[in-house]
């Protein structure tokens, strides 16, 4: 018996699914998943010995490619000198000057360890410090799995349908709006309907975790006004898109100055990280200045500062983003040329290193038409890029990451066994 089929038999008796994560179970491609023992730049080894080109990227955070050396010496340099000390430690006030040096709107940050924390503790700071209690999300972002965030979200609970979760109290959902993106009105009614009871805006800027869309012309600016106009805050979840798209994310991007910003993913180089900041005086609301709790035992951890210390150097020195821009062209490219040879219908949306292939003839603007996707025939294509050893992620309602170990014969290579999967 395959290796990897073992180990999932053993992990479905201990292992609820056999997975610590929904996604990565399979589920829905009705394959059993590999099981990966080793990683290197863009390349994966699983335990059978078997080698894929990886555009799953750890679900984001490889953006240098898997064990990239300065990120690896950086972290074994750390683990010399200690594990935690529950103290603060130097590392944390360069992480946090490094992300309010790169990203213009936060000025101050606090570190969490994952991005499920640092939405669910914006939101509670958002309320507490508007002192209101509903918030608006929109359908198909996901922000991580705490209770208000966890209605209508994207990536593992879209294939789940509704309500998302089981657990979630009603009259905590209740507090959560839930609009479609892109369309103003919505929002407009929203702050109309409750005037002075809307906390916060939490959106994915560029939504990466229904597939992959972007905002129509002027919808992030109009998200902005309106908010700033009705006393609620703007919060863009970057824990995807921050450090990504650019050294200051989506907003550095369209200009745009959110009242908290939400990170993670890439900011933890592969260790478990997320962080979020903003406008100071929003900021010092938290424990122990003000009175929204907030904390953490192993928040701002040495050995996770480390890591994202070095791989935030990384990026910047090499300037990662012209890079990752140029592989994504030659990516989309060959990529067009392909599903148009193939009579397939198509939407092929990407941003710089982040892109999404959906099976459907009309645009996809947001989870509605995202969902117009065909999915036998993603089926179909997931499975024979596996099978060429090309690791997407197996659902079409997520995002595809390169990464700057990406060569330029990994995405031709890839270009290859697309022509013959579809
Ligand atoms: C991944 C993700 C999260 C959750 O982060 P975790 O570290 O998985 O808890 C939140 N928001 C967005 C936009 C994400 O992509």
């Amino acid at each position: 018996m395959p290796i990897s089929e073992d180990l999932y038999k053993r992990a479905c008796r201990v292992i609820p699914g056999g997975v610590n994560s929904p996604v990565r179970a399979f589920r829905r491609i009705e394959r059993a998943p590999f099981f990966v023992t080793e990683a290197h730049g863009a390349h994966l080894k699983d335990a059978d010995g078997r080698e894929y080109i990886d555009y799953v990227g750890t679900w984001g955070p490889a953006i240098l490619g898997h064990a990239p050396e300065c990120v690896v010496q950086a972290v074994q340099q750390a683990a010399q000198k200690g594990l935690s000390f529950g103290t603060p430690t130097p590392a944390e006030v360069d992480m946090a000057e490094t992300i309010c040096r790169l990203v213009p709107s936060i000025q101050k940050v606090r570190m969490t360890s994952s991005g499920t924390e640092a939405t669910m503790s914006a939101i509670r700071l958002a309320r507490g410090f508007t002192g209101r209690s509903r918030i608006i999300k929109f359908a198909g972002c996901y922000h991580g799995h705490s209770d208000s965030l966890l209605v209508a979200a994207g990536s593992g609970a879209l294939t789940h349908g509704e309500p998302d979760s089981a657990g979630v109290p009603r009259d905590v959902a209740a507090l959560t709006l839930v609009l479609p993106y892109n369309d103003e009105n919505a929002v407009r009614q929203a702050f109309k309907k409750y005037r002075g009871e809307i906390a916060c805006i939490i959106v994915e800027p560029y939504p990466g975790n229904a597939g992959f869309f972007l905002p129509r012309p002027g919808y992030l600016e109009f998200l902005r006004d309106i908010t700033a106009q009705h006393g609620a805050l703007l919060i863009f979840d970057e824990v995807m898109t921050g450090f990504r798209l650019s050294p200051s994310g989506v907003q550095g991007l369209h200009g745009i100055t959110p009242d908290l910003t939400t990170l993670g993913k890439v900011i933890g180089g592969g260790l478990p990280v997320g962080a979020f900041g903003g406008r100071a005086d929003i900021m010092d609301c938290i424990s122990p200045l003000g009175p929204v709790y907030q904390a953490g035992t192993l928040s701002g951890n040495p050995l996770a500062m480390a890591a994202g210390l070095a791989q935030l150097r990384e990026l910047e020195r090499i300037d990662a983003w012209s890079r990752l821009e140029s592989l994504g062209a030659r990516l989309e490219d060959g990529v067009s040329k392909i599903l148009h040879d193939a009579h397939l219908p198509y939407v092929f949306k990407r941003c710089g290193s982040m892109f999404c292939l959906f099976f459907t003839a009309d645009d996809v603007v947001d989870l509605q038409s995202a969902q117009k996707t065909d999915f036998n025939i993603f089926r179909r294509y997931f499975l024979r890029m596996l099978d060429q050893g090309i690791f997407v992620a197996p659902s079409p309602f997520e995002t595809g990451f390169i990464s700057t170990a990406h060569s330029e014969a990994d995405i031709d290579a890839t270009l290859h066994a697309l022509s013959h999967a579809l």
